[in-house]
């Protein structure tokens, strides 16, 4: 029996919009070509002294040679983030609605094949779980649902955006790429940004993690953020899967997708996030089982790639997952990270009662937004729960 051949992952389904946009091509050059190997030790030293970063010298500080250079690096964030941010740290609260996935991805606990306890909140769920989140005085949400266009079409997630934007001031999407008038519909429905990470821009990989659904389809996800943009978003948000691929080279790839849409789009806010590959549930295999090597990252190649963030991208949020230890958190957020989760619950529902479907991926850090709260004032940060007015 023949096994049917997979889609190309550059063959748009006949319903997503195609955008003539050049950056794609942009940033697939400038990832092939970076050699981190090859940076010395004058690269590095010549990076830290421009007084604006480089796309060079944003190489620079994500090459091997850069490691010995942390402090200074990190030292150089700090003042750039002082000086854009002040001491503020906004806050807000993923809030998971459904859970189905028609995708495949091999990494993430929702994939269509793994056997997990599969839940959508009804609209009085969706109340219930705003009205206490709410409670916390948060200000700012991030509503998230596996990619089901059966289970969690742009209108059930516009009616979920409704009754969130009747309880906080910013409301962002992290739900299946969509095209421009189904962004408009949601950003008439109150929502205000949209997360899609590309997880890797490595393409041979891409196509390895993601070998069915329509996430398979390269160039759609990456255009998302131009997408969601021109149907009338205020701000998007980047990032890798970091250790799916060569994390250095996928760490460029994020910072240039972001710095030439900014420039494409300035009035856009640019926020980053910056995940590493965690085990998922139902399957303790990580995608090495699947053939693709990690590249493990560990926490100071996390800190330096944040930090290299930082210093290209002085005006952009960067967020730090609930997936890294309280520690790790706790010290980066004095030195480069601006926005941060609290009280985060990744099972669908769980905030107001117990959760009726199954989380995403394990979190570490499981502060409430009392502790976050604290945590930031103790080391004289100012917590914020929204800069929007
Ligand atoms: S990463 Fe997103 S699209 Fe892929 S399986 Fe998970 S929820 Fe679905």
């Amino acid at each position: 029996m023949s096994v049917p051949a997979k889609r190309d992952i550059f063959d748009y389904y006949e319903d997503q919009d195609q955008l003539d946009s050049q950056i794609l091509h942009a940033v697939l050059s400038e990832r092939d070509t970076f050699a981190p190997d090859q940076f010395t030790h004058a690269d590095v030293v010549r990076a830290l002294n421009e007084e604006s970063l480089s796309p060079q010298g944003f190489k620079a500080l994500l090459s091997p040679e850069a490691a010995s250079f942390l402090e200074e690096i990190a030292s150089a964030a700090r003042r750039v983030k002082s000086a854009h941010f002040g001491n503020s740290i906004s806050l807000f609260t993923p809030l998971y609605v459904a859970n189905y996935c028609e995708d495949e991805c091999t990494y993430c606990g929702f994939n269509r094949f793994n056997k997990i306890k599969r839940a959508r909140l009804t609209k009085q769920q969706v109340e219930s779980e705003c009205e206490e989140i709410a409670k916390t005085g948060l200000e700012e949400v991030l509503i998230l649902t596996g990619e089901s266009r059966a289970f969690s079409d742009y209108k059930y997630i516009g009616e979920a955006c409704k009754i969130a934007k009747k309880h906080f001031r910013v409301v962002g999407v992290e739900v299946q790429p969509m095209n421009v008038d189904e962004y408009r519909h949601l950003h008439s429905c109150g929502a205000d940004f949209v997360t899609v990470f590309q997880e890797t821009y490595d393409i041979s990989v891409y196509e390895i993690v993601h070998p069915g659904g329509r996430k398979r389809i390269f160039p759609y996800r990456f255009d998302t953020a131009e997408r969601a943009l021109l149907g009338g978003f205020r701000g998007v948000a980047f990032g890798a899967l970091l250790g799916l691929a060569d994390f250095r080279k996928d760490a460029l790839a994020v910072g240039m997708h972001a710095s030439l849409m900014q420039k494409k789009f300035p009035h856009a806010e640019i926020s980053i996030s910056c995940p590493r590959i965690r085990p998922i549930l139902g399957d303790d295999n990580l995608p090495s089982a699947v053939g693709v090597p990690l590249t493990p990252v560990t926490e100071r190649e996390l800190l330096q790639i944040i930090c290299a963030y930082r210093l290209f991208l002085p005006f952009a949020n960067i967020t730090v997952s609930t997936r890294e230890s309280q520690s790790f958190r706790n010290e980066v957020f004095k030195i480069a990270a601006t926005k941060v989760s609290a009280g985060v619950n990744v099972g669908v529902g769980g905030h107001s009662e117990d959760a009726v479907g199954d989380e995403q991926f394990e979190i570490d850090d499981t502060r409430s937004v009392d502790e976050i709260c604290r945590m930031l004032k103790s080391a004289n940060l100012q917590p914020v729960m929204s800069e929007y007015v």
